[in-house]
């Protein structure tokens, strides 16, 4: 899920705030519930930083707002047999 989970580096952009890559990290982790097994630097950043939370966060909404969008397309609101 963290493919370089030590290389720190990449989740941090050359100005100090979270890249790309940091971001969608944080993302997947609030998804998956597993905000806690983030490197401690990016955590730490996020404490500090509402801009980049701020970011994370309105990806994270939609995202799950997709997700949502998704599931009521495989699952379309109640169809009973009879619909008259
Ligand atoms: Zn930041």
């Amino acid at each position: 899920m963290l493919p370089h989970k030590h290389n720190y580096h990449s989740f941090f952009d050359v100005d100090q705030h979270l890249s790309e890559m940091g971001i969608a990290a944080y993302v997947d982790a609030l998804i998956n519930d597993v905000v806690a097994e983030l490197p401690e630097p990016i955590i730490i950043h996020l404490q500090t930083c509402p801009s980049c939370k701020g970011n994370a966060i309105a990806i994270y909404l939609l995202e799950k707002k997709q997700k949502e969008i998704n599931l009521k397309k495989i699952f379309p609101k109640n169809t009973p047999f009879s619909q008259k």
